[in-house]
């Protein structure tokens, strides 16, 4: 990529300090996401993928390097970037449009704004139905659209997802899958995703970054050369198979590699 990257990682390094022990996490991770892109993370279960997801929202500070979003370095959370956690994260007394709301009211956005983009981005994640019902009347499909919903109604510069499908069952994530990548499509958003799942990486993708672990660096970057045009049938084409392929062994081969490194 040249010129200017919206998300702009550099050389980021993260080392945390827990029980009088040193773990670095991450070590000279480099990303650039370009605008409108979609990025997808993959690594092992502690290769520090939500390390640099939390990093990038702001909730917590590199140890080394910086991390800009449009040239402005990241100091803390902002509405330009919003982040979907993995599970868990609604507010379980408010309705499902209050949960949608929830960032909107941090907001400088006025109240007819706000019903329009609650509506919007409830319609955008299949959810009208379900305005009024509280989380715990959703199953954790559901859950995850509000979660995803309420990033979106803010409109950030770069959604961050945090494997939100890794709890729901095969049928409900690929539903999901479809799901985001036309949200991904319908809002030209940009999207940085991690996940374990190699498959889901290659299928939501335009570029796949495999992290090898202890500690976390950039091990491959990989273009997902298939059409911009994605229904769950190309899980099945040859082209699909071979990338998917080539990925899985890439993370195997980094997984090996880093637990012989630790011993
Ligand atoms: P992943 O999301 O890929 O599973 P994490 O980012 O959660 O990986 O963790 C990466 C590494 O950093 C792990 O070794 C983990 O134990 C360590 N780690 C993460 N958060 C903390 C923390 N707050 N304090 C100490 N160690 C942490
Ligand atoms: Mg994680």
């Amino acid at each position: 990529m040249t010129g200017t990257a919206l998300l702009d990682i550099q050389d980021v390094g993260k080392r945390f300090q827990a029980r009088g022990r040193d773990v670095l996490a991450l070590d000279g991770i480099s990303l650039r996401v370009a605008r409108g892109d979609f990025l997808c993370v993959c690594g092992a279960s502690g290769s520090g993928k939500s390390t640099l997801l939390s990093l990038v929202a702001g909730l917590d500070t590199p140890t080394a390097g910086r991390i800009t979003v449009d040239g402005v370095p990241v100091t803390g959370p902002g509405p330009d970037r919003g982040l979907v956690p993995q599970a868990d994260s609604l507010y379980p007394w408010r309705t499902v449009e209050r949960n949608v709301a929830f960032g909107l009211e941090l907001l400088p956005v006025g109240p007819a704004e706000r019903a329009r983009r609650v509506d919007w981005y409830l319609a955008e994640t299949g959810l009208s139905e379900l305005r009024n019902s509280l989380p715990r009347q959703l199953s954790g499909g559901q859950q995850q659209r509000v979660a995803i919903a309420r990033a979106l109604a803010c409109e950030p510069e770069v959604l961050l997802l945090d494997e939100p499908f890794g709890a729901l069952d095969v049928q409900t994530k690929e539903d999901m899958q479809v799901l985001i990548r036309q949200v991904w499509q319908d809002t030209g958003t940009t999207v940085l995703m991690v996940t374990h799942d190699v498959e889901e990486a290659v299928f939501l993708g335009q570029r796949v970054v495999v992290l090898e672990s202890g500690p976390g660096r950039v091990a491959a970057d990989i273009a997902v050369d298939l059409p911009a045009e994605r229904d769950l049938a190309i899980k099945r084409t040859p082209g699909f198979l071979s990338l998917r392929a080539r990925i899985e062994d890439l993370v195997r081969a980094q997984h090996h590699t880093a637990g012989q490194a630790t011993g």
